[in-house]
């Protein structure tokens, strides 16, 4: 069996890796790149492999930097089906379309500006791309072995990253090798997740590094954002967290009401100002047995959430202007109902801006965190006076203890380790970390390079 790197390599957008023996092809993740333009423009490549040649797909997870690109391999021509959990494929049939109504946005936006090279520039993909993609979905529990493409059998673990994630284990028959990716790898100690499910047994494992270098804070997030919120209320400003709709919005809305359920921030609006997050917020209270909180606490969050909707509705929030908390995606501020909040927010120094998670360099929140004055929003800059906070602790990623942490838990001895996932110094240093304390042989994967399993 042998292993390519066709993306996620050397960066943390754009994961697929392609297996293959001498009679199939089977990719695991097929992700868009985003953040800075070099990465993004790799999207419009030739895809590396012919999209018909592929048996199957096999998705560790739903965020589009793992799944975005499918719609656009079925267009150019993969006609096999798309493997992933229950939870996975549900927050598919949200974030597919949607990733095709920006890239239909985008298109519509260059033309008008005509700064496309083409007379009408195409978008990447459509939504109706991606609903012809989603007939191509079909969904496993956890834990149950199918054979995607015949004698490569494969199971998901959970991986405790968000609903639905996995680790995809892959045995090859054949030869009788079982290679492990891990996908996103969740926290030990997650608000909301479990802890992803210790490995056992791999004889080559493919690990992700977004933190390979980094500790989260030691800090606890539900005090960090009390304090925030409090005094932002009190100087009569808004507090508006920039969130990734699947996972986080959940997640931070569970804190938000928990602590003001304690007393310890003041009574106010909550907004969730994303159709997206609304959708994710819906599937995440169905598929309640797969995280900590009970039926009755994604009930509490429903109750007392005000859910914006229509894009009439979004306005009239954006005109707002006494304390209150706004949730609205994209949680970089890439894009999204969140940038028109920004634009009415940051240059007010009452208000606070909030992000709780990986900010991908080249992104307007990577900018912002690291204290840009001024950003640039739908062509003008906006200066930047609010306070801007990033409560890091609250990262969907495992830091690079915690992974060490979660591969100790098995008892796993694998040949080779590939790191993946991760910017260039990161994965790096994951490498020194795994190889110094397992005694492991470990490599940093590069793009393209194609290995033996
Ligand atoms: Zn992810």
């Amino acid at each position: 069996m042998k292993l390519k790197f066709l993306g996620g390599a050397g960066t943390v957008t754009g994961s697929r890796y392609l297996l293959s023996d001498d009679k199939h092809r089977m990719l695991v993740d097929c992700g868009m790149y985003q953040g800075v333009k070099n990465l993004r423009k790799r999207n419009w490549a030739r895809f590396p492999v012919e999209p018909s040649s592929i048996n199957a797909v096999v998705l560790t997870h739903a965020h589009i930097d793992h799944s975005g690109y499918l719609p656009a391999l079925v267009k150019n021509g993969f006609k096999g089906k798309v493997y992933c959990t229950k939870a996975t494929h549900e927050l598919c049939k949200v974030l597919l379309p949607d990733a095709g109504y920006l890239q239909e946005e985008d298109a519509k936006y260059a033309f008008r500006k005509g700064f496309s090279k083409h007379d009408k520039p195409e978008p990447l993909f459509t939504v109706k791309d991606a609903e012809e993609a989603l007939k191509h979905f079909e969904s496993l529990h956890y834990h149950e072995r199918f054979e995607p493409v015949k004698g490569m059998e494969v199971t998901f673990t959970p991986a405790g990253h968000i609903l639905g994630s996995s680790c995809v284990h892959v045995h090859h028959r054949g030869s009788d090798r079982t290679v492990v990716f891990s996908g996103d790898v969740g926290r030990q100690n997650d608000v909301i997740m479990r802890p992803p499910e210790p490995i056992n047994k791999a004889d080559v494992l493919v690990c992700e590094s977004t933190y390979g270098d980094r500790l989260h804070a030691e800090s606890d997030p539900e005090s960090e954002l009390a304090k925030i919120i409090t005094k932002t209320a009190g100087r009569g400003g808004i507090v508006l967290l920039p969130s990734f709709a699947v996972g986080r919005a959940q997640m931070l809305l569970y804190l938000i009401h928990k602590i003001m359920g304690e007393g310890r921030i003041p009574k106010m609006p909550v907004y969730l100002n994303s159709p997206m997050a609304i959708r994710a917020t819906e599937i995440f209270s169905r598929h309640h047995k797969e995280h900590k909180l009970s039926a009755g606490q994604c009930g509490m969050i429903d109750e007392n959430t005000e859910f914006v909707r229509t894009v009439d509705e979004s306005i009239e929030l954006n005109a707002v202007r006494y304390p209150c908390i706004i949730i609205s995606a994209s949680g970089m501020a890439s894009g999204g109902r969140v940038l028109h909040h920004l634009k009415t927010l940051l240059p007010n120094p009452r208000n606070s801006i909030v992000f709780a998670g990986f900010q991908a360099p080249g992104t307007r929140g990577d900018a912002l965190v690291n204290g840009a004055e001024s950003v640039k929003i739908h062509g003008e800059h906006w200066p930047v006076k609010a306070e801007v906070h990033n409560l890091d602790s609250l990262s969907a990623h495992g830091d690079y203890n915690e992974i060490l942490q979660w591969l100790e838990a098995g008892t796993l001895k694998p040949e080779k380790v590939y790191i993946t996932h991760g910017e260039m110094v990161a994965s790096d240093v994951m490498r020194k970390r795994v190889r110094d304390r397992f005694g492991w042989d470990v490599e940093v994967a590069e793009l393209f390079d194609e290995v033996d399993i």
